[in-house]
Formats: structure tokens, sequence, C-alpha cells
């Protein structure tokens, strides 16, 4: 960065001197000079090159001097500074100078070393002005980018919520349509909530979010609005107090402020504190101050985190097994709020044992005839916490339709997940990776459909268990994720994932996608039951299953043992005898039992093929019996041994 330096003066002799003094600074471009010998050719150089860094302005200049010339530059050139070089002992002159807005000034004859440090004192000084500036007007277009942006939200969002407000006030709604309309109708108003406390950050940094004060009486105010969430706290189980220096009067204080800070303090306290916890409001009043805590004996805050907490979008846990949702935003904006209102918030917490907030906030006193301020409808609607609608229980069909898996840690995902896809499977639902894995385990469904971010165990970490476990991996995995970014997408495949889902995802392509993986399992299982008709050439395997073929090795090396069972079976493949047959039977139709059977039939017919006679074939493949083999034969493909052997010898 280079300092452009216009020095005015009308004796030129100044000029060479200056061009000796910093021949170096000048040299290596640190410094750029030029030169006006009146204030008129300052006036004239100024219109033509604005972006001067500083200016050094003799005060005595024949035509027009240095403190007529000041007059003019805060309009010409606003952001850059101005020194005085005066005669020495003229205070006069250089009193009135500053009192004109000038930066600072030197005295003839100049002493180089302290006009140097002047100078650059003076563009450090501009530079910074600039930088404000331009903080400034980029926090101002980000706030009226954010404005138009709100605004394109907000219009299809009063779109979806005021249609869905009408339907829910038909008449004779079933259940599951009720149900529905009220999670499209609070998760719009989460949105809103949401993109509305987006547009308060951007227009608090760009300065432009008014103190707007109304009258009332703060101890009300604040039980108004704890009671907003007592029906939050009761469904959580969670005592709520209020603990408040009786009322004082009415004061002047910016109500809708408060209620956002308070209410994100409160939904957090509510978030963050398990079933049983404590949450405790207090307010104390002093003259001209308000002093509000918010405390809780919920999980805390390690002190590490604490400083960083009212970061924008900071939040304590990042990691995909996060247990609590959120953005980040509230504590932040909380903050600038306060800010904003001339007050602070800090906090102190225990991991383990709790958080409290503490909001010190002024207050006007109320004088004037200001009409009182019914503070209900100050704090409204969209500020509400979250309460989930209750997920509806599906009944599950007793057909033999494939069995899922549905593992999501939002509650009202998951019910509408496991409703949506009802009629096409059997559901079971997990609320997270952990109970998805056991549920998994236990029930061996077809297909497991997943989130990635789960407490307790990520969907990531679920797709590996399963797919590295010989009893699961035979399970489809469909991943949803809100994390779009190809290297996620990539990861959860490499960890063997069959499919992958962004969040929002279209229900339908959903559906479309599982019916592919369960027509695809279909498919192979006719494959694989192929491979035991005799007139079928054994077409090569689409997939060849190294799990089958290591199960055939071992029944082929015990081929003759009319005791080779499906007990030794899940024996030798180091699985119980139910995971066996759960998994045989997703991936060819049959149990062990009889894939064993179908095995010594099929090679059978090869030996039989081969010419051996029908009772030393019988033995080879493990029947006592031959006339137990012939049924068994005849069973499967509607021949007897002596047939297949004669409809061999016509071919
Ligand atoms: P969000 O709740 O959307 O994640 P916030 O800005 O409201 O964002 O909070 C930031 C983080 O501070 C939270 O993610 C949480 O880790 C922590 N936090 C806030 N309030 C509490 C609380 N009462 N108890 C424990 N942790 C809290």
């Amino acid at each position: 960065m280079n300092t452009k330096i216009l020095v005015v003066d009308d004796e030129v002799g100044l000029q060479l001197l200056m061009q000796q003094r910093f021949r170096r600074k000048i040299q290596t471009g640190e410094y750029v000079f030029c030169f006006a010998t009146s204030g008129q050719e300052a006036l004239t150089a100024l219109g033509s090159e604005p972006d001067v860094d500083v200016l050094l302005l003799d005060i005595n200049m024949p035509d027009m001097d240095g403190l007529t010339l000041l007059g003019y530059l805060p309009d010409l050139v606003p952001t850059s500074r101005a020194v005085m070089v005066s005669a020495y002992g003229d205070l006069t002159n250089v009193r009135t100078a500053m009192n004109r807005g000038a930066f600072d000034f030197v005295m003839k004859p100049i002493n180089f070393q302290d006009l140097e440090l002047t100078i650059e004192k003076t563009a450090r000084h501009v530079g910074q002005l600039r930088e404000a500036i331009r903080t400034k007007a980029v926090a101002e277009l980000k706030a009226r980018f954010f404005d138009n942006i709100t605004h394109e939200f907000r219009t299809p969002l009063s779109l979806i919520i005021a249609p869905t407000e009408t339907l829910l006030q038909q008449p004779q709604l079933d259940a599951l349509t009720h149900n529905n309309l009220t999670t499209i109708r609070r998760n719009a108003h989460n949105l809103l909530q949401l993109i509305n406390q987006l547009l308060d950050l951007a227009r608090l940094e760009a300065d432009g979010l008014p103190v707007v004060e109304v009258r009332g009486d703060i101890v009300s105010f604040v039980n108004e609005l704890v009671a907003l969430f007592r029906d939050a706290a009761r469904q959580k189980e969670l005592s709520l107090h209020v603990v408040a220096d009786p009322p004082a009067g009415d004061v002047l204080f910016d109500a809708d402020k408060w209620g956002k800070i308070l209410t994100n303090l409160l939904s957090n306290a509510i978030k963050f504190t398990p079933a049983g916890g404590h949450i405790t409001v207090t307010t104390t009043l002093n003259t001209g101050r308000v002093r509000l805590t918010v405390g809780d004996t919920g999980i805390g805050i390690d002190a590490e985190h604490l400083p960083h907490i009212f970061d924008r979008f900071y939040q304590v846990d990042s990691s995909l097994t996060r247990a609590y949702e959120g953005s980040g935003i509230g504590l932040a904006l909380a903050y600038e709020l306060s800010k904003r209102l001339g007050g602070t918030l800090t906090v102190s917490s225990l991991p383990g044992h709790g958080t409290t907030f503490t909001l010190d906030l002024p207050v006007q006193a109320a004088h004037g005839h200001e009409p009182p301020v019914n503070m209900a409808w100050q704090v409204s609607q969209r500020l509400l916490p979250d309460l989930p609608a209750k997920p509806i229980l599906v009944p599950t069909p007793a057909t033999e339709l494939p069995l899922l898996l549905v593992v999501e840690d939002n509650a009202e995902l998951l019910a509408f997940l496991a409703e949506s896809l009802a009629g096409f499977f059997r559901v079971l639902t997990a609320a997270d990776g952990e109970e998805g894995l056991a549920v998994a385990r236990r029930e061996l469904p077809d297909v497991v459909v997943s989130d990635v971010m789960m407490p307790r165990l990520n969907g990531y970490q679920l797709t590996h268990a399963l797919k590295t476990d010989p009893a699961t991996d035979h399970i489809a995995v469909v991943l949803l994720t809100a994390q779009a970014a190809p290297a996620h997408r990539h990861e959860g495949l490499n960890l063997g994932a069959d499919d992958y889902l962004d969040k929002p995802f279209d229900l339908d392509e959903l559906r479309l996608r599982l019916r592919n993986i369960v027509t695809r399992q279909q498919a192979l299982r006719d494959h694989f039951q192929r491979q035991f008709q005799p007139a079928t050439p054994v077409a090569p395997s689409p997939q060849p299953n190294a799990f089958l073929t290591k199960l055939y090795t071992t029944i082929d090396a015990h081929l003759d043992e009319s005791d080779f069972r499906a007990e030794s079976l899940a024996e030798t493949a180091a699985m119980s005898l139910r995971s066996l047959t759960r998994k045989l039977t997703t991936l060819t139709g049959m149990g062990p039992a009889r894939l064993i059977r179908s095995y010594r039939l099929r090679r059978a017919t090869e030996l039989l093929r081969a010419g051996r006679p029908v009772s030393e074939t019988a033995y080879l493949v493990g029947f006592e019996h031959p006339a137990n083999f012939a049924t068994a034969f005849k069973d499967l493909y509607q021949q007897t041994p002596t047939e297949f052997i004669t409809a061999q010898q016509l071919y």
C-alpha cells in the first residue's frame, strides 16, 4: 500500500527538499508525492486525483490560504486528512485549523523525522477510516440483500402458512391429515423465525435496527413471556420458576428486542436441560437498569467453549453425532441485541450442572403520557419454542411386505417417513444410530433408511457397522443427508451405503429408489434360485456373492455327510442360525436347510449326468436312503432321478 501525499505550498524549494528527504520511500513506491503551489491549484489537483491520502497544507499562501482550502476538503475528499504546515509560533492559526478539522500540524522549519512520523500516523488513520467505511458499506449491502432475499422467502412461506391454516380449520380432518398439516405449519413458522433472526443480525451489523421503546411494567412483561414457555417446559418435564421484585411501575423499554433476547435464552434453557431439571428466571429492578437471569440445571458448557458461544453460527457440538438441533444464531442475536440496547449479556456455566445467562439492560423512566402497552402482542406466535407434533404409530401390516428400518433423530420426520412408507413396507423405527444398529441386528430388515447427523452413532458409523458385520452386510442402506457436498456423498458410498439422497428429498423419489433396491434384491433372489435348476446353465452371478460362494464351498466339503445341517452351516459361518436364516432368506429366498438340500440336489444332477448310478449319487450328496433322495429330487425337479437320466440321454 502506498501513501499519496499532496503538498500545497507556495515555496517551490520545498518540493525539491521533500523529494530529496524522502528519496528512498519514493523509489520503493511507499510515498507518491504531488505538488501544488497555491490553494487554487490544489483544488484543481484534487478534482483530478481524489485518492490523495494526506495533504500537507501551508497556512500562508497568496491566492487562497490553507485555512480556506481546509474548508473545501470535507466535500471534495471526505476520507483524506490534512496536516497543517505553519510558521513557527503561529499558534492562533494552528488552533483555528485544528478546530476546522485538520488532523495534525508541523512547524517550519520542518523537522523531517517528525514529518515522516506525522505522515505515517495520518496515513494509518485514513486507512482505518476507509476500512470502516468499506465495512459499513458491505454491511449495508448485506442488510439490503437480506431484506430482499427474506422478502423472497417470506412471500412463499406466507403462501404455505395461510392455506395450511385454512385447511386446518376444516372440520372432520382425519388424524393423519391434521398431523401433517400441523407439521407443515410449525416448520414453516420455524423457517420464518430463522429467516427473521438472520435478517435481524444483518440489520444490527449495518446499524439499521432502531430501538423502539414502549411503555410497560417489566415484571408483568417477563411473567407473560415466561408463561408462553410453560407448555414446552411441562412437555419436557422441567420446572419453570419466576422470581421477581415487586412491580415498580411502568418504564420505557424495547419490548420487541427484550422479547427476542429472552425467548432465545429460554428456548436454549429448555433445549439443553434434560427432563427433571429446573429453569429459573429472575428479575431485579434497579434505578435505570434491570437485571434478568435465566438459569438452568442442564448440560452446561465447557470452559473452552464459553468464550465463543456468542459467536455467530457457533455450536458447542458441531459433530455429526450432536444431540441437539440448531443453527448457532440465537445467542449471537441475543448478544448483539443486548449491545444495541446499551446493555450486556454474560454467561456462567458448570458442565453437568447448569448454565446461567445474565442480562443487564437499561430502562428509561416513563414520564409523559404514553398510553401503557399491552405487551402480549409483542411476543408473537413465531417466537414460541419448538414443540414437535406427536408421532403417529404406524400399524404394521401382517403381509409379507419387505421390512424397512427408518433411523432418524427428528421425531417428526421419523413419524412422517414411517407413515409415508407404510403402504410399501413393514416399517420399523429408531431414534438414533445406536438404536438403529440394535434394531437392525435384532430384526435384520431388508433395507435401512438413515439420517446422517444423529446423536450417539451417526449415519456413517451405522453404515460402517452394518456393512462390516457378516450378519448384516447384505442389508441395503440408504442415507439421507442435509450435506450435499460430494465429499460427504463419497464418504457414505465408500462405507458401503447403497444409495444417497439429499435433504430436502422428494418422497416419490425416495419411494422409487427404495422400490428399485427391493426389486434388485428380488432379482438377485430369483437368480440364486435359478442356479439350482438343472436345465438352465449356471449364469454368472450379476454380483458374485462372496458370502454365498463361501457357503457353497463349505457345503461341498461336507457333501456326503448326511448330518451336515443348517446348524452346522451357521456354525461354520460364525453366525447364529437365526441371523443366517434371515440373511439367506433376503439373499436367496431360501433358509439354510433348503439351501443345503438344493445344493446337494444340484450337485446330484451333475453326478447323474456324469453317469453315476442313482444310489451312489444319493450317498455322495449326503442322502442315507436312495428313496428319500428320489422324493426330494422329484420335489425340486418334478422328475425322479431315473426319469432325469432318461431325459438326459435323449439329448
Ligand atoms: P443453537 O441453539 O441454534 O445451536 P445458540 O446460538 O442459541 O444456537 O446457542 C449456541 C450454542 O451454545 C448451542 O449450540 C449450545 O451448545 C450452547 N448453549 C446455549 N445455551 C445453552 C444452555 N442453556 N445450556 C447449555 N448449552 C447452551
